[in-house]
């Protein structure tokens, strides 16, 4: 199959090359933690996820690496820790450890590296100096800044004019800068602040700016130039394009990365996500209400680039489905790798630039095509397997059915007892009483299925 990613750079969809397949290199933009991450933050965290179970088919899992990193020096971490009473420290572990089990719970993979902004201070200090020293940064009260017109293809990729620029970048005009799209790379602090000792003779201790702390890190764990950078399309400008200004500039190169991929904004029942209008939610609150799968493939039914709306309704749409295809499934191991033809099928839907609608589309006929197998059916363990290269599918029905119990509080003597409440209205002609005791369980998510035999069984569609 061919991999095929439009890249935000050349606004084409195009063959994806590595620079070495023996070591495919992504770096995608990770969280700054300080609070429980929303649902608009798991979007690139899901979508990315699938594009590196891609390349570790294509190449091999030993043959990938992905790094996404932490900031965990931030200016809303120190006002937050401060408001708890807590060490930065504390506040960036605990909350951390939040979003590892959230992303864990979403069905995401580790990347193989999650390098913290902390811990590559001295990676940051040398850039710095090598700005300097070439003359695309300068000091100014005791601040480090990159000079923007000091590199002539800034802006290439997000292609605005510069006064678009100047008001995205919401700078404010301090009279040290030089142009006011200057950046800052490293910035004093006040005591209190968490600093480390400056770099380019600069006697206080300062910290640096959010951008260089990527370029430090992909540099580091990647090399100077790399094959994909990931992001939301929010960090397009200012925050990727200082990256490749940073690093392009201070290793004299070409480019960062080759492909620069950016997923779609995530409204909230058509709404923007914000805490004023109250929508704004919680991967955990979501969890609390739903399996972590099925917000995964809520989120997959759009495509990575188009905006997403984030519906109650499409998250039940996700359950049944999930729900069908675990019906189908039953109990059966997946079958994996290239002999499965399902699996390459799914492949080819997702190398079209992760086309995961088209890839989930047809998930939906090889369910159908499962569907009447028996057991033991091969199509069955292949529809698993494919289902699997999206990160979907990786429990039993079994698993899947007692996740959903565990779910909601359902008491299932309670739901016996109004089983047979209902049996008897029925026998006594009492159709009125009867309807209004399956909707009061469908109202709870509890579907009765009358069966042939005589007897009423239940199932959670929730
Ligand atoms: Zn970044």
């Amino acid at each position: 199959m061919e991999l095929r990613l439009y890249n935000t750079l050349t606004r084409s969809k195009d063959a994806f090359r590595p620079l070495d397949p023996n070591l495919v290199r992504l770096y995608v933009c990770g969280p700054t933690v300080y609070d429980h991450a929303h649902i608009g933050n798991a979007r690139p965290v899901i979508v990315f996820d699938v594009l590196f179970r891609l390349l570790r088919r294509l190449y091999g899992a030993d043959h990938v690496r992905y790094v996404r990193n932490i900031t965990d020096v931030d200016d809303k971490i120190n006002a937050r820790a401060a408001e708890r009473s807590i060490s930065i420290r504390e506040l960036t572990e605990e909350t951390y450890a939040w979003f590892r089990d959230d992303t864990a719970a979403l069905g995401c993979l580790r990347p193989d590296v999650e390098p913290r902004a902390t811990e590559h201070i001295l990676e940051m200090q040398a850039l710095i100096e090598r700005l300097v020293e070439s003359g695309h940064a300068y000091v100014a009260e005791e601040h480090v800044l990159f000079h923007v017109p000091s590199m002539p293809e800034y802006g290439k990729l997000s292609r605005r004019p510069l006064d678009e620029m100047l008001n995205g970048a919401r700078v404010d005009v301090a009279p040290f800068k030089r142009d006011p799209m200057d950046f800052v790379l490293w910035k004093p602090s006040t005591e209190g602040q968490p600093g480390w000792p400056s770099p380019c003779g600069i006697a206080t201790p300062g910290r640096p700016g959010w951008h260089i702390e990527c370029s430090a890190m992909s540099w580091r764990h990647l090399g100077e130039t790399f094959d994909i950078h990931g992001g939301g399309i929010d960090l397009v400008f200012p925050h990727h394009e200082n990256e490749i200004a940073q690093s392009r500039c201070a290793f004299d190169s070409g480019s960062m990365a080759q492909v620069w991929m950016h997923n779609g904004f995530l409204l909230v029942e058509g709404e923007k996500m914000s805490k004023s209008l109250g929508n704004f939610v919680t991967i955990r609150e979501l969890l609390n209400d739903w399996p972590g799968e099925v917000l995964r493939l809520a989120m997959l039914s759009t495509h990575y680039r188009q905006p997403i709306n984030w519906t109650r309704q499409g998250i039940g749409f996700a359950a049944k489905t999930l729900d069908k295809w675990y019906r189908v499934i039953g109990d059966v191991e997946a079958e994996t790798g290239e002999g499965n033809p399902f699996e390459s099928e799914i492949a080819d839907r997702l190398g079209d630039d992760l086309n995961s609608p088209s890839a989930i589309t047809h998930l939906h006929h090889l369910a159908d095509v499962a569907e009447h197998e028996d057991a033991s059916s091969a199509l069955k363990r292949r529809f698993k397997g494919a289902a699997n290269l999206m990160g979907l599918l990786h429990e039993t029905e079994t698993e899947w059915r007692a996740r959903q119990r565990a779910a909601v509080s359902v008491d299932p003597d309670a739901i016996a007892a109004l089983i047979a409440d209902r049996n008897a209205a029925r026998k006594a002609r009492d159709f009125a009483t009867a309807d209004h005791i399956r909707e009061q369980l469908a109202s709870q998510g509890i579907v009765l299925m009358d069966n042939k035999d005589g007897t009423t069984s239940w199932e959670l569609t929730r």
